[in-house]
């Protein structure tokens, strides 16, 4: 606590705040202005205090006009508020302000381009794992990361969430930062762009948005999806991504899709963003999670046996996302509780993890499955007829619904037209001796099993 604080400068921050989180809502104002204090007032000077430099170079940007309108709307005579890193213990002022709150056009651009950028030390290169499913993507942001002049322009890198976009822009980030450190990037998020952009038409400030975005030798915008339907934001977007372009400037956008199926986004903007080199990430494989998952547990200093990080590379499908928080949480176990990590012990950590990622597979997806990889109809599958390749497939369907769920005998035999549970019994029996004597027929219940299971 900050004993200086009068009760009188209490209250006035105490209303400013309320203000404030009407005007910026509850999210932003948890993320940046709750951990704010209002250490005095001084010369139409509001000092404030925040807990770190980040925070303070954020607030600084984004928030002074809405500190100084609630402090000025609740009769303080104020014009500007001085941001201050302190330190939590002792409030004592660790590092000088920012900036003053009225600065320049030019000194907003340089705050906010180094604020702007953050980049996660764990995305680099090296943390990549690559695998087949983001091979191609991978290549691609190496060679952009390394040229000199651009390579392809734009890089489009799409795919699913938690599939490691974000990762390898932020690898692009640091390779050129260590590499070529004269180069100038920006990495935000459309989102992002979207919130400066209207902010600064309107505090009236267009021109140093433009300068500032426009002066960068790279530009990488994440998840660009989020400006489609929001066309001023677009047209903004579309220009300066022209002008980067046209200036051979590199740029390196990602986005859940591929340029031609972006909702609500203008022709002329797919097609000049499907310009340069399109690559997605295709969702993970086995083998890729496998490796993620054995190059994390490198790291943790708890073992982890084998069979564990190959039971969570099989159950665990969702994306990568998903699959280091099931690691980390495994791993959190063992430290907190003690024991060792077991595949029981994981699957009982991660029941809830588990289940959302179980894919749902019905009866009626097996059946359909079955008669279109036979080629018969589906009332023949039910059917009685015993034709060999009616039988074989109604065998099939039934192993098959004995495997993938969790049906009881009697409930598969009555989806078969109401057979019993012992004709279910001899199924699975015939199909597991054709795998045995039968290579052809092994692969084809394979192949099937995965067409079900995808
Ligand atoms: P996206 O932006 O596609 O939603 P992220 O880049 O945020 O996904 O990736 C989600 C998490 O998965 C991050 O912690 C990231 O480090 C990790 N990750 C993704 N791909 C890989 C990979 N190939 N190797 C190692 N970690 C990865
Ligand atoms: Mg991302």
């Amino acid at each position: 606590m900050l004993d200086s604080a009068t009760e009188e400068l209490k209250q006035v921050w105490s209303d400013a705040l309320e203000d404030i989180r009407k005007e910026v809502g509850a999210s932003d104002y948890e993320t940046w202005i709750s951990k704010l204090q209002l250490l005095e007032i001084r010369d139409d000077v509001a000092k404030v205090a925040a807990p770190t430099k980040y925070i303070r170079d954020n607030v600084t940007w984004r928030y002074s006009d809405v500190i100084v309108n609630a402090l000025s709307a609740g009769g303080c005579q104020i014009n500007c508020v001085n941001i201050d890193v302190y330190d939590n213990n002792n409030s004592t002022i660790v590092a000088e302000s920012a900036a003053p709150e009225k600065k320049q056009p030019e000194q907003k651009s340089a705050i906010n381009l180094e604020g702007m950028t953050v980049l996660d030390k764990k995305f680099t290169f090296k943390n990549f794992i690559v695998g087949k499913p983001n091979e191609f993507a991978y290549a691609a942001a190496m060679r952009v990361a390394e040229s000199e002049t651009p390579a392809f322009n734009p890089l489009f890198l799409y795919g699913g969430v938690g599939l490691g976009k974000t990762h390898l822009m932020h690898a692009i980030a640091w390779h050129i930062k260590e590499t070529q450190p004269q180069k100038r990037f920006i990495y935000l998020s459309a989102e992002k762009f979207m919130y400066l952009f209207i902010k600064s038409l309107r505090y009236k400030d267009a021109m140093s948005f433009k300068e500032m975005f426009r002066n960068v030798d790279v530009l990488m915008v994440d998840d660009v999806q989020f400006i489609g339907g929001k066309d001023t934001t677009q047209e903004e977007f579309f220009h300066t991504f022209n002008e980067l372009v046209n200036n051979n400037r590199q740029i390196i956008l990602s986005a859940d899709k591929s340029p031609t199926d972006l909702d609500g986004m203008e022709d002329r903007l797919k097609s000049r963003l499907g310009w340069g080199l399109v690559a997605d990430i295709h969702p993970t494989s086995y083998e890729l999670r496998l490796g993620i998952l054995q190059s994390k547990a490198k790291r943790h200093k708890i073992k982890i046996p084998d069979e564990v990080l190959e039971f969570l590379s099989m159950k665990i499908t969702s994306n990568i996302r998903e699959l280091e928080g099931a690691l980390n949480r495994v791993v959190a176990h063992a430290t907190l509780v003690g024991g060792n990590i077991t595949i029981d012990m994981a699957s009982n950590v991660l029941r809830d993890l588990l289940r959302s990622n179980e894919k749902y597979i019905t009866m009626d997806l097996i059946q359909r499955k079955v008669c279109e990889f036979f080629n018969i109809k589906l009332s023949d599958l039910t059917s009685t007829k015993r034709q060999k390749a009616i039988a074989t497939a109604r065998h099939v369907a039934m192993y098959l619904a004995k495997e993938l769920t969790t049906k009881s005998l009697p409930d598969i035999g009555r989806s078969f037209g109401g057979k019993d549970h012992s004709t279910v019994i001899h199924a699975v029996k015939k199909v597991k001796e054709n795998v045995e004597k039968d290579k052809e027929f092994a692969t084809n219940l394979e192949i099937l099993r995965k067409t079900i299971e995808n």
